[in-house]
């Protein structure tokens, strides 16, 4: 049975060239009708409700996974997303919901970011297992004074967009939540000035006043990260298809796979295989205005 999707191109107003979603449109012979679209300022775009079949569905998820160029977007709404029921946003944090990776930020500190950032990347390209990854990074942090998770905090920069989008979210009713690899110490300041509504991610072990270099409890692995956007579903009634999902790592596959529309902000090849959503522009403020919220 055909089901009413809607694709969402955007690009950087000033950007050379076309989006290449018309073009898909054609290759996979929809039926497309032009929807309205209220694009972010500094963005331009369009929206196309399409009458897909299973075989053009899969085809169309394929041109977009494999098309999206850097400072383009492109989003393909479900029809669960369609209308004002409460959905609900769970984003990742590092190099997602902020610009930094902050076990690097950490690390600076302790003078082994180097070593650190090298750990990370191998992390997110799927190449480590992400619970030994984590361990192994935060040894390096062993000893450094626990005054230094409120210097670090304070250095965060939330993502061009990320206050529009949780905005635009709470004035359609919607719930955000952030689930993190990282470390709660530095999400929960973060989760408060943002107003998010859930926030999880490991804790640093601190003892004397100095980082223990380990992570107490378990930790938020890519399960974990599925796991809480269930929870936060099931606190806050909202159906699993009426979430998004947004991360740029391996480690977010699965929280990517269970929302009903899984977005990789940048993502890494690994992830970017499983999104229904493409950012190739740090713009998260394109989400909310694929889903029509704020317009
Ligand atoms: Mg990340």
């Amino acid at each position: 049975m055909n089901q009413q999707y809607r694709l969402v191109s955007l690009c950087s107003a000033n950007a050379a060239g076309e989006h290449p979603a018309a073009s898909w449109i054609e290759t996979i012979g929809a039926d497309a009708s032009v929807a309205e679209l209220t694009a972010p300022s500094g963005l331009r775009g369009a929206a196309w409700d399409l009458e897909l079949d299973d075989a053009q569905l899969g085809t169309l998820r394929a041109l977009l996974r494999e098309d999206t160029t850097e400072g383009q977007a492109s989003l393909l709404v479900p029809p669960a997303l369609r209308g004002s029921r409460r959905a609900l946003v769970v984003t990742d944090v590092d190099s997602t919901l902020i610009e930094q990776e902050v076990i690097e930020m950490l690390a600076a500190h302790a003078g082994r970011e180097a070593e650190v950032a090298a750990v990370t990347e191998r992390a997110m390209r799927g190449e480590l297992d992400f619970a030994q990854s984590l361990h192994h990074r935060v040894q390096a942090l062993a000893g450094l004074p626990v005054s230094l998770i409120a210097e670090v905090a304070a250095d965060v920069a939330p993502t061009a967009g990320a206050r529009e989008l949780i905005a635009a979210a709470h004035a359609g009713g919607h719930k955000v939540g952030a689930v993190s690899g990282g470390f709660i110490q530095v999400l929960e300041p973060l989760a408060e000035t943002l107003g998010l509504d859930h926030a999880h991610a490991n804790v640093l072990g601190v003892r004397d006043g100095v980082l223990t270099g380990t992570v107490e409890g378990p930790v938020v692995d890519r399960a974990a990260k599925a796991a809480a956007l269930r929870r936060w579903c099931a606190a806050d009634d909202i159906e699993a298809q009426r979430t998004i999902g947004l991360g740029d790592g391996a480690n977010d596959i699965d929280l990517l796979t269970v929302a009903g529309l899984g977005v990789g902000v940048e993502p890494k090849p690994a992830l970017r295989s499983v999104a229904d959503g493409i950012l190739g522009l740090r713009r998260l403020d394109a989400v909310s205005a694929a889903l029509g919220w704020g317009a």
